[in-house]
């Protein structure tokens, strides 16, 4: 099969390698689409890697054994090989488990991992099925396009009667805005790429604040009756946009992370958390239970399809690279058969 690789700083391009086979419960799936995600750091930083990508939809084409899904399936794949027998598996929250498998480990090939490649192989449960009026460039959208803004929002108990603050409007973060128009939230985007600007309103955010402005906190207080909102959402992954949810939630609001920091976020627990009321908590990906709810909001929104902004064949994975580093797009979809 062939699959694509970074060979060094903004160098992409593909390899032939082994088919993955299927073992025990874990299946081959034939990838129709592969979202690109974050890669682009590694394309940016020359990080030469060969295995790439963590989300897809494809084909059930082999299995070693009867089990949870069967040859010609549709299906969405979920991220990592997680153990399935932890209480975190369990409970759906599998993308927590501590016992994931080493997947060369277990199939005896170092295949099968990548998803920006023609196959993979995957534990059967974390496939749940495509129903049968979507397209696999929409049910990919089940992963990170709508994924961990749909378990914040889930968590917060986002609805109609809330003010959503979305801060850094990337593909996740335009996820966010099609996850909080869908539950009727008020939309308040804070972004400084104009692409991304215009993304966010062409799917339904109500308002989009430049995060360059020096009155910025001023402008959503004056948008909120000076109270703050009542959910804010980091999708940025900086500290700067942290402390911007943090300040301008309301006494008693939330604030919830998804977006990926390694800085140090510097909290004050009195002002910050204990007078004032807040939650504070990180969300990485959904409960699986939540998965036809999430399907859901595919099949309903009438703006999915503008999260996907471009789709390349994966033969052109180069300027697929390119153009995910440059952030002028929204969600881009690699097509490896093409
Ligand atoms: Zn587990
Ligand atoms: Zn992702």
């Amino acid at each position: 099969m062939k699959k694509a690789v970074i060979l060094g700083e903004r160098q992409a391009g593909l390899v032939d390698v082994p088919d993955p086979r299927p073992v025990k419960d874990w299946v081959v799936v034939k990838v129709h689409v592969t979202p690109m995600c974050t890669e682009y750091k590694m394309f940016v930083a020359g990080h030469r890697t060969d295995y790439l990508g963590h989300e897809a939809a494809g084909e059930v084409v082999e299995v070693a054994q009867p089990g949870r899904v069967q040859v010609g399936d549709r299906v969405v794949v979920m991220p990592f090989w997680p153990c399935g027998e932890c209480a975190l598996c369990v409970a759906g929250d599998y993308i927590h488990c501590q016992n994931a498998h080493d997947v060369e480990a277990f199939t005896g090939s170092p295949e099968g991992k990548a998803t920006y490649a023609q196959y993979l192989v995957k534990p059967d449960w974390i496939l749940p099925k495509i129903p049968d009026d979507v397209s696999y460039e929409l049910a990919s959208l089940a992963v990170c396009g709508l994924g961990p803004s749909f378990g914040a929002f889930d968590a917060m108990g986002v609805d109609a009667f809330d003010t959503v603050l979305i801060t850094g409007l990337g593909a996740v973060g335009l996820g966010a805005v099609v996850n909080a128009k869908f539950r009727g939230a008020f939309v308040i985007g804070v972004e400084s790429i104009s692409y991304r600007i215009d993304r966010a309103k062409m799917l339904g955010a109500d308002i989009v604040i430049d995060a360059r402005d020096e009155d910025a906190l001023a402008q959503v207080m004056d948008l909120t009756d000076g109270l703050g909102v009542d959910a804010a959402l980091d999708c940025a992954g900086v500290v700067a946009a942290q402390r911007f949810c943090i300040d301008t939630a309301r006494r008693k609001g939330q604030v919830t992370f998804v977006g990926e920091c390694s800085e140090e976020l510097p909290i004050r627990v009195s002002p910050d958390m204990i007078r004032k009321g807040l939650t504070i908590r990180g969300s990485w990906h959904y409960n699986l239970s939540l998965y036809p709810k999430i399907m859901q909001v595919i099949q309903e929104s009438p703006v999915i399809d503008k999260l996907i902004s471009h789709v390349f064949p994966m033969s052109e994975v180069q300027q697929a690279f390119e153009l995910s580093a440059s952030h002028q797009c929204a969600k881009i979809i690699l097509k490896p058969w093409e």
